[in-house]
């Protein structure tokens, strides 16, 4: 299960007490063990490895930036992904609209293969001196009086319990750990993705995302590695068509729509395939940080993929938690509440552009969908 690792034995495992046990391998997770790990910093990365089937995403340009800081050599992740070079939107207009990432000063953004992208960042993380335990769930976290964590490390049946002085809870929207100590994750909407994978075909050398807007919300489709291309359609749980996971009933939907449709034809679902769903709603965590414990990713705030930030904002997130527990290790106190504000103002800057861009859409603005985000972002109950 480990992948990294200094030498030791099972009975110093049993009694190992990191600096920081990192709960999450996905881009938070691997970004906040990378930056307590370059400070010098004893890290366990766990990751269990289950979660929501990842897809694929597109990854912005200025992810580039993050990348580099972090020590991601930019190469492999071109070597490996599809590059992205534009978005193209039919929003506000059924007409396409094209924004080419040609005159953004970062470049290209990529189609990721989560699985192998994650793998990459874990690596990176394993060379710098985090141990990085995959296929392990960390849980129960128990206080201890010295301060710290006691927490269980689960992995191929077996269990053994670690310390650590930080606790670092970066498992995405579900946030498992933080929820134990306290926090409560706070739902804005109720967002849904049904996603399906369509077969590859080789004429399919489009490098660009494209997003959709219909009565009840929108459309997603990109190309994505291993060859695939990914379709998504985005709506209300309650607004969900019934029958929407059959594969039928998903490629009926789909043919409603013009320039989705148009990318889809003549392709079949991947052999096995069969749309699936997961949540994608915004989401809060109150409050992102506690005593010996921190946040960051999606646990700490999940977006709206239609912002395309998401992995962005967890990289961030992620580095910027890495940096606020090395300086609560040195005894900077207010390292927190810097922290705190810092997703306080990723946030904002979020929720302004949420409500801006589906403003823009005002062909439907009776539908459900469309009211609901005229205004700006507020607490719905789940
Ligand atoms: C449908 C959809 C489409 C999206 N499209 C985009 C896009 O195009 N571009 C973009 O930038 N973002 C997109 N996003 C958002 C993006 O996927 C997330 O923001 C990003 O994955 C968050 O990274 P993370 O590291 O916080 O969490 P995750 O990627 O969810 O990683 C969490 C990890 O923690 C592990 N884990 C969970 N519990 C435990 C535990 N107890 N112990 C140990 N490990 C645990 C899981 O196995 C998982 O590997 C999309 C999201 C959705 C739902």
């Amino acid at each position: 299960m480990t992948t990294a690792a200094p030498p030791d034995n099972h009975a110093a495992r049993q009694h190992a007490r990191y600096d920081a046990v990192v709960a999450g391998g996905g881009p938070a997770g691997a970004a906040a063990a990378l930056t307590l790990a370059r400070a010098g910093r004893t890290v366990l990365l766990a990751d269990a490895g289950s979660g929501p089937p990842k897809t694929g995403e597109s990854l912005v340009p200025a992810a580039r930036l993050l990348l580099q800081d972090l020590g991601v050599d930019i190469r492999s992740l071109d070597a490996d992904h599809r590059q992205c070079h534009a978005t193209l939107s039919a929003w506000g207009s059924p007409q396409l609209h094209c924004t080419d990432f040609l005159t953004d000063p970062h470049g290209h953004g990529w189609h990721l293969d989560r699985p192998v992208f994650d793998r990459l960042l874990r690596t990176r993380a394993a060379a710098d001196g985090v141990r990085v335990a995959e296929r392990t769930t960390v849980s129960h976290p128990v206080p201890q009086p010295d301060s710290g964590w006691q927490v269980t490390l689960r992995a191929d049946g077996t269990e053994r319990t670690v310390r650590c002085r930080w606790l670092v809870d970066t498992t995405g929207r579900r946030a498992s750990l933080a929820a134990r100590c306290g926090a409560r994750h706070r739902r804005y909407d109720k967002l849904i993705a049904v996603h399906l994978r369509l077969a590859h075909d080789t004429s399919d050398i489009e490098q660009a995302s494209l997003v959709e807007s219909v009565p009840d919300g929108w459309w997603y489709t990109a190309p994505h590695s291993p060859a695939h291309r990914l379709v998504t359609y985005f709506t209300d749980t309650d607004l969900s068509p019934p029958g929407l996971r059959t594969t039928r009933t998903f490629l009926d939907r789909l043919a409603t729509t013009r320039h989705t449709a148009e990318r889809a034809r003549g392709r079949q679902a991947l052999a096995g395939a069969a749309p699936r769903r997961c949540a994608a709603h915004t989401a809060r965590l109150e409050p992102p940080a506690g005593e010996g414990w921190i946040a960051a990713g999606d646990a700490a705030i999940a977006l709206d993929p239609l912002s395309s930030q998401g992995v962005l904002t967890a990289l961030y997130s992620g580095l910027c938690a890495g940096q606020a527990v090395e300086a609560l290790l040195r005894g900077e106190a207010d390292a927190l509440d810097t922290y705190t504000a810092q997703l306080g103002e990723t946030f904002e800057a979020y929720a302004y552009g949420h409500r801006e861009i589906h403003v823009h859409e005002d062909r439907w603005s009776d539908r459900p969908f469309w009211q609901r985000r005229r205004s700006p972002l507020a607490l719905n109950a789940p």
